[in-house]
């Protein structure tokens, strides 16, 4: 298995990262990808280790892989991949939203029907999608994606943009493979990933088939730039200060393809509108994915509500009715969205090819109320928590400086807390709910599968309306106007 040393090793490959209008020489050192280099290690280190139980033998390749790539055949399969996600998620506590599962998802899902990227009578890229699955499973490389339209104009696709390629296209076919240019959104984690998956999920017309390509890049191909937004860790003080900042800020990135060659090998898609579409949609890829995004946001919640469950402990108000209430409320939105995985897992479906995939009336229902959730219990928490978050020594420095140390052990101490221990709650919760680095999060759990009209669409067109739409045609079915004036008739005759 994977062990960390050997992502680390692997992510020094001359990639182009640019951070303050440098390019950076080595990603794994550097001040801004440092901490979530380290995590991302460790989850390898973690999984890496037989006591943690990450690994399985996959039926694809007869060979050891990890358990979160792995494509459900039965319950019990489904029930492993999420209590492993799970496992991976609680180590970041659901802060590093793009880890190495979540692409794999959509691989899995992929490769479990390779038969929708063969074109009858042309290529047949399907072997691509099962050979680069294998892969995954022998080598558990963390693959990154961009899937998104550069945000220039929403008003139109690809072909309307001013200028050639201003998203990522095919400039030329060759007898290797083809040539890219053009950008992309916005690659999470990409400038710590070993590949990046390239595709368009956003819906595309005839007009734009030279934009309807999906394939797999070493991060590090010649060509493929990636342009950071600014890295939280770098305005970090301390781990102590920011905790969340140092150790998960994934980055995200702008990508840049200057004619970036893909071997054919590499590529699944090329020039083709329907199946770029139907990658995601006529195999369970979108819901794999996304079942891992949602796994991990239990894990988010239920940290953050404990989060809020201490503070209130430590500022006494937690036997206040209201507060009570409040936390009730924390705890009801957390259970909802734990109570939504659950309900996808026990009601999961079969498909044609035997994957068992999460119920996707339970995985959408749960996306399409994310947008409000999360900023709803942030809201909750910054209500609870008050100006704690703000009272606070501007870094840890004021706590181990003679002078300034004893106003703090005098002054920012709780009932049986002392000021090292309170600060650092309090400098934890601001770094989950207020600072840069959480209102990236707030941004992240609206919008990263798509803006929330989207992901409300997603839960429209899978809820399934038959049967309350059938219970309503029922209810009508029983009473009539007819009914109305024979029952005032009867009720005339009485009198
Ligand atoms: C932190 C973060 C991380 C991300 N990580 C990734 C990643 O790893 N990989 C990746 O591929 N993408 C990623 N994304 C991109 C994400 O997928 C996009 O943000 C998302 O698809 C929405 O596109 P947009 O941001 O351009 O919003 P837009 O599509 O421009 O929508 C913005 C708003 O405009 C309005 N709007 C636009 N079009 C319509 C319409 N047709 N109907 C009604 N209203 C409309 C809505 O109010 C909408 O909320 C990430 C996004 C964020 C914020």
């Amino acid at each position: 298995m994977r062990s960390g040393s050997d992502y680390l090793a692997a992510i020094d490959d001359g990639r182009r990262v640019y951070v303050d209008g440098e390019a950076v020489e080595d990603v794994a050192s550097h001040r801004a990808f440092r901490g979530v280099v380290e995590t991302i290690g460790g989850l390898y280190d973690f999984a890496a280790d037989p006591a943690n139980e990450m690994s399985y033998v996959a039926p694809e390749t007869g060979r050891p892989a990890l358990k979160p790539f792995m494509t459900p055949r039965s319950r019990e399969e489904l029930a492993d991949r999420r209590a492993a996600i799970a496992k991976w998620a609680g180590l970041t506590h659901g802060f590093v939203g793009r880890s190495p599962d979540h692409v794999a998802g959509f691989l899995a899902g992929f490769a479990s029907d390779p038969s929708v990227f063969d074109v009858e009578d042309g290529r047949q890229l399907g072997a691509n999608v099962t050979r680069w699955y294998a892969k995954l499973l022998d080598e558990s490389p963390f693959i990154s994606y961009v899937i998104i339209p550069p945000q220039v104009s929403r008003a139109m696709t690809a072909s309307g943009c001013d200028g050639d390629y201003v998203q990522a296209g095919v400039v030329e076919e060759t007898d290797e493979g083809i040539v890219v240019r053009g950008s992309q959104m916005l690659g999470t984690g990409t400038a710590v990933s070993d590949y990046l998956f390239v595709s368009c999920i956003k819906p595309l017309t005839a007009d734009d088939v030279d934009h309807a390509i999906s394939f797999v890049v070493p991060v590090g191909a010649p060509g493929v730039k990636v342009y950071c937004r600014r890295p939280y860790a770098l305005g970090a003080t301390s781990s102590f200060d920011y905790p969340l900042s140092t150790r998960f800020d994934e980055s995200d990135a702008l990508l840049v393809f200057d004619d970036v060659l893909i071997p054919w090998e590499d590529v699944f898609v090329c020039r083709d509108v329907d199946r770029v579409r139907d990658q995601f949609f006529r195999t369970p890829a979108h819901v794999l994915g996304n079942s891992q995004a949602q796994i991990r946001f239990v894990a988010k919640l239920s940290f953050l509500l404990g989060l809020a469950r201490r503070i209130c402990a430590v500022n006494q108000i937690d036997r206040i009715p209201s507060v009570t209430e409040r936390l009730a409320d924390l705890a009801s939105l957390a259970a909802l969205v734990e109570g939504m995985v659950v309900a996808s897992e026990a009601s999961a479906v079969e498909n044609a090819r035997g994957v068992v995939q999460p119920n996707p009336r339970f995985l959408y229902g749960a996306m399409g109320m994310q947008a409000e959730i999360y900023p709803r219990f942030l809201h909750i928490m910054r209500e609870l928590v008050g100006g704690g978050v703000i009272q606070l020594p501007s870094s840890y420095k004021e706590l181990v400086n003679e002078d300034t140390a004893p106003d703090f052990a005098r002054y920012l101490v709780s009932p049986g807390m002392q000021s090292e221990q309170r600060v650092q709650l309090f400098k934890l919760a601001w770094d989950a709910i207020g600072s840069e680095f959480a209102g990236r999060h707030h941004q992240y759990e609206m919008f990263y599968a798509g803006a929330p009209f989207v992901a409300k669409g997603y839960a429209y067109r899978n809820y399934g309306f038959d049967d309350a739409l059938a219970a309503v045609d029922g209810f009508l079915a029983r009473y009539s106007l007819a009914d109305a004036v024979a029952e005032e008739e009867r009720v005339h005759e009485q009198a």
